[in-house]
């Protein structure tokens, strides 16, 4: 029995023994390609030899100390490492480094309402987010979340969020309708819900630029971004972008939002930032931000012991450099057209596959019932943990993630390989995907 408290206290997990390349092996030997990165977290895959001298030459030279006594140099260089690579417009802003995406974006919306606070704005405190999103599991970022699931059981104790639907365009794209106007009917969304609560009252917008594990890797139509910028500016709201699964290189580019040609008020980043060598996030304020505060109070209202922890730090500034020297974006993008086109050619034409879509390595296949109606198997099902199981008999780890119990949406199964991947691996992925779907879906019959 294990003394744990997993997320299943019914299940005996395997114990990890070791990791190389994509590869994570278990203490029977056995091996599992990480088509997943677990949560789009390993980026790097399992080993990476420059990454883990970094770690123990910090660890050699200090591990912690704490911040408001010290700075370190690999926060520092990681923050100015950020900052030049940010899209255009984030000026010399600075960025905080808490310890998990869900710390992020609880220090992104307490970032927003001290922006407005030090402006003397102090009516604006309300949050806009959309539905479906995931942006954590704390209190404030599981109310800034649209998962009806997560946040049921919770819902007394979750301060009030307004929600707007996320552009999905396998299910809201009206027939007929060209990408551009269905950009601008989604967007368009935002600026009606602000004028309801009233401009002077919204704080802040939170969105995924290409929406994770609760939509299955949606990005938005082209342009939805640039006129959510302009209504935001227009009605002086912050636009904070969650990149914490979708961001560091998953989808091509560093920052997902460079795709949009805008940049947000706040950033923030977590999986790919550390690859999962060190427990590690980031919060990106833009200059605008920054200034509003040193030229207000001076201080920053909000802090975490683990802050900007030198390992921490040092491993993430480690794993960037390793992305950018070895040129894996390239890797990523080359790859990530390999897997788009081996999934349409292997499962483009099930009749169980509603949509294949994504960005870079960050793709998924939403599962349904019938192609014609778009209806999604019910949850009961179980389809998504089935797949998950089946996949992992067969060595693979892949994300699948339940759908909607209202028939909203379908199950989906989410891929986010290492950015290491091969193009042998990424035909692996594919070929046993296939395999855990249909063995999974013959099962059902
Ligand atoms: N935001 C997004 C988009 C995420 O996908 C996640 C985690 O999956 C989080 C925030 C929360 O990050 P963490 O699990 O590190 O707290």
């Amino acid at each position: 029995m294990s003394n744990v408290l997993h997320r299943s206290l019914t299940t005996t997990l395997p114990t990890v023994s070791g990791g190389e390349g994509s590869y994570l092996i278990d203490q029977d030997g056995k091996r599992y390609l990480d088509a997943c990165g677990g949560a789009a977290v390993s980026c790097l895959g399992h080993d990476n030899a420059r990454v883990r001298a970094a770690l123990k030459a910090q660890i050699d030279c200090v591990a912690f100390a704490h911040t408001s006594f010290f700075t370190n140099e690999p926060a520092e260089e990681l923050a100015r490492f950020l900052i030049a690579r940010a899209p255009e417009g984030t000026g010399n802003g600075r960025v905080m480094y808490p310890g998990s995406g869900s710390e992020a974006m609880e220090a992104a919306l307490k970032l927003a309402r001290q922006y407005h606070l030090e402006r003397g704005d102090d009516a604006r405190c309300k949050v806009i987010a959309r539905a479906p999103s995931y942006h954590g599991n704390t209190l404030g970022a599981l109310a800034a979340g649209g998962h009806a699931g997560r946040r049921a059981p919770f819902q007394p104790l979750l301060i009030d969020v307004d929600h707007i639907d996320a552009a999905y365009g396998y299910r809201m794209k009206h027939d007929g309708e060209s990408e551009a106007e269905f950009a601008l009917r989604m967007a368009n969304l935002l600026d009606a819900r602000i004028r309801e609560l009233g401009p002077e009252t919204v704080m802040a917008f939170v969105a995924e630029p290409v929406v994770g594990a609760s939509l299955g890797t949606q990005p938005a139509p082209g342009g939805y971004f640039k006129r959510i910028r302009e209504i935001c500016d227009e009605h002086g709201i912050l636009l904070i972008a969650d990149e914490v699964m979708c961001g560091m290189g998953r989808t091509g580019r560093l920052f997902a939002l460079e795709q949009e040609g805008i940049a947000a008020d706040i950033t923030t980043l977590a999986k790919g930032l550390g690859a999962g060598y060190a427990p590690i996030a980031a919060v990106m304020a833009t200059e605008k931000v920054v200034n509003a505060i040193e030229d207000g109070s001076g201080l920053l209202w909000n802090g975490h012991t683990y802050m900007s922890h030198a390992v921490a730090t040092a491993g993430a500034l480690a794993v960037q450099k390793v992305i950018e020297k070895d040129k894996l974006l390239d890797n990523v993008r080359q790859r990530g057209e390999q897997l788009r086109a081996a999934l349409f050619a292997r499962l483009g034409d099930h009749p169980n596959v509603g949509d294949i879509r994504g960005r870079g390595l960050f793709q998924s296949v939403e599962l349904v019932q019938d192609r014609t109606s778009k209806a999604p198997f019910p949850v009961a099902t179980g389809l998504a943990p089935a797949i998950r199981a089946a996949a992992l008999d067969l060595g693979l780890m892949c994300y699948p993630a339940q759908g909607c119990a209202d028939g909203t949406r379908g199950d989906h199964v989410l891929l986010a390989p290492a950015y290491i991947s091969t193009a042998e691996e990424i035909d692996t992925i594919v070929a046993l995907l296939a395999e855990a779907i249909e063995t999974t879906l013959a099962r059902m019959e």
